[in-house]
């Protein structure tokens, strides 16, 4: 992607560095143990927020970095050339939290953007995954407070949590397409009576990210924990998590150069019959696919950002970019494997790892079928289909 400030450029070599500093070395070690010391954790994000790249998301008016869309694009691209165990101790606290009010301000968005608080975004659920609408978690007036059930998994963070944006049910609305679930959103101190939270399944992608369980009994919360107002949380949430997928997508571009750099050097290196095995069309066609796919990939991203900017971004340009850049990435990171040949898969080399980690991204942020699913229906909607 090109870079068009003096700024962005100083921002941008301050994150390369960064990288190299501080997360490169220690990729290969957190993904053998599957686990990121709480010590080596701290100090990146201890660094980070040295060098100003913590809470680069949030507006300066709440003490975050206040960058652009195109800015943030641009940094996100860099990370996702790592693992999410790594830079996601480099904390950009979910926009959403911009919607506290009162006292909430000073309990959950300002310790966020400081890094005293971390959050964890839960939506997921055993039995509702895909189709978030299936969500049983719920939540029953008593008095002015709450009671809250339920439970979510999958729900993930690089530590654990000082308190957690849970999605649950509050009710129903009668509408023109039959009865729909008012979805409200809660935060939720860890600690909270009747709050369970233990570490989940252990992913193969991104070894060392943790997925957690959190269960709910009889829960009991104050007005005051509702985030944005009862019976909006899917608005809430559909307001800021477009981005997310933009963001997803500009990571997989940034695995992609790594992934398309690493497979050059061995094309370019390796001897067969007497030549590089790049001068072989079937592996130098590779990787001119890599390169067509990364260059489109790019610009997809460009043009959901300059979107956005103008205040134009779809559902269906969201989605546009998720499905082609994650599966544009998984096409990469597929044909590199085959290019290392035997040596793809072994445990000595990054190539294993990038490829074990880029599976993840056809699946979390909405599935790929799920994506396809949004497109679809923004086609065949002005034809009442
Ligand atoms: C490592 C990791 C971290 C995560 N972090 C979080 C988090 O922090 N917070 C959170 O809330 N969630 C999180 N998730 C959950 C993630 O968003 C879900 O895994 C994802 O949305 C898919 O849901 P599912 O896994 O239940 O798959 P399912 O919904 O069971 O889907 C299984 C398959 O069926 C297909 N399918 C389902 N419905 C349809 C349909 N209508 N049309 C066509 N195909 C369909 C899917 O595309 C998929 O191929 C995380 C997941 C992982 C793996």
């Amino acid at each position: 992607m090109s870079v068009d400030t003096h700024e962005t450029e100083l921002m941008l070599r301050t994150v390369r560095s960064f990288m190299e500093a501080e997360i490169f070395p220690h990729e290969d070690l957190v993904d053998r143990t599957a686990n990121v010391p709480e010590e080596l954790g701290r100090q990146i994000e201890a660094r980070a927020k040295e060098v100003g790249l913590y809470a680069a998301n949030m507006p300066e008016r709440v003490g975050g970095g206040g960058l652009s869309m195109k800015a943030m694009s641009l940094i996100e691209r860099e990370y996702g050339k790592t693992s999410h165990a790594l830079h996601s101790w480099i904390a950009r606290p979910t926009e959403l939290l911009l919607a506290c009010v009162g006292d909430q301000i000073d309990r959950y968005l300002m310790p966020a953007v400081r890094g005293e608080k971390r959050e964890l975004f839960a939506l997921t659920e055993p039995e509702a995954g895909s189709d978030a609408m299936g969500m049983k978690s719920n939540a029953r007036r008593d008095g002015a407070d709450w009671i809250l059930n339920g439970s979510k998994h999958f729900i993930s963070a690089p530590r654990l949590a000082d308190f957690a944006i849970v999605f649950a049910v509050t009710g129903m609305d009668e509408t023109k397409r039959g009865p729909r679930k008012r979805v409200t959103a809660f935060l939720v101190d860890t600690g909270t009576p009747g709050f369970e939270i233990r570490e989940g399944n252990k992913s193969a992608s991104y070894r060392g990210y943790k997925t957690y369980q959190l269960s709910f009994t009889d829960v009991r919360l104050g007005p005051g924990q509702i985030l944005g107002e009862e019976g909006r949380g899917f608005e809430l949430a559909g307001q800021w998590l477009g981005m997310g997928r933009v963001w997803v997508g500009t990571s997989c571009c940034g695995k992609a150069e790594r992934i398309m750099a690493l497979a050059t050097e061995w094309a370019a290196n390796r001897r067969q019959f007497g030549q590089p095995i790049g001068q072989f069309q079937a592996t130098g066609f590779k990787l001119a696919d890599m390169a067509i796919g990364l260059r489109t990939a790019d610009l997809l991203v460009a043009d959901a950002v300059t979107r956005a900017e103008e205040g134009r971004l779809t559902d269906a340009d969201v989605s546009m970019v998720k499905v082609y850049c994650s599966e544009m990435l998984n096409r990469t990171a597929d044909d590199a494997v085959q290019i290392f040949g035997g040596m793809g898969l072994m445990e000595e080399l990054p190539i294993q790892r990038l490829w074990r980690d880029s599976r993840l991204e056809r699946i979390w942020d909405g599935t790929s079928e799920i994506q396809r699913h949004i497109i679809t229906r923004s086609i065949l909607r002005p034809f009442g289909a």
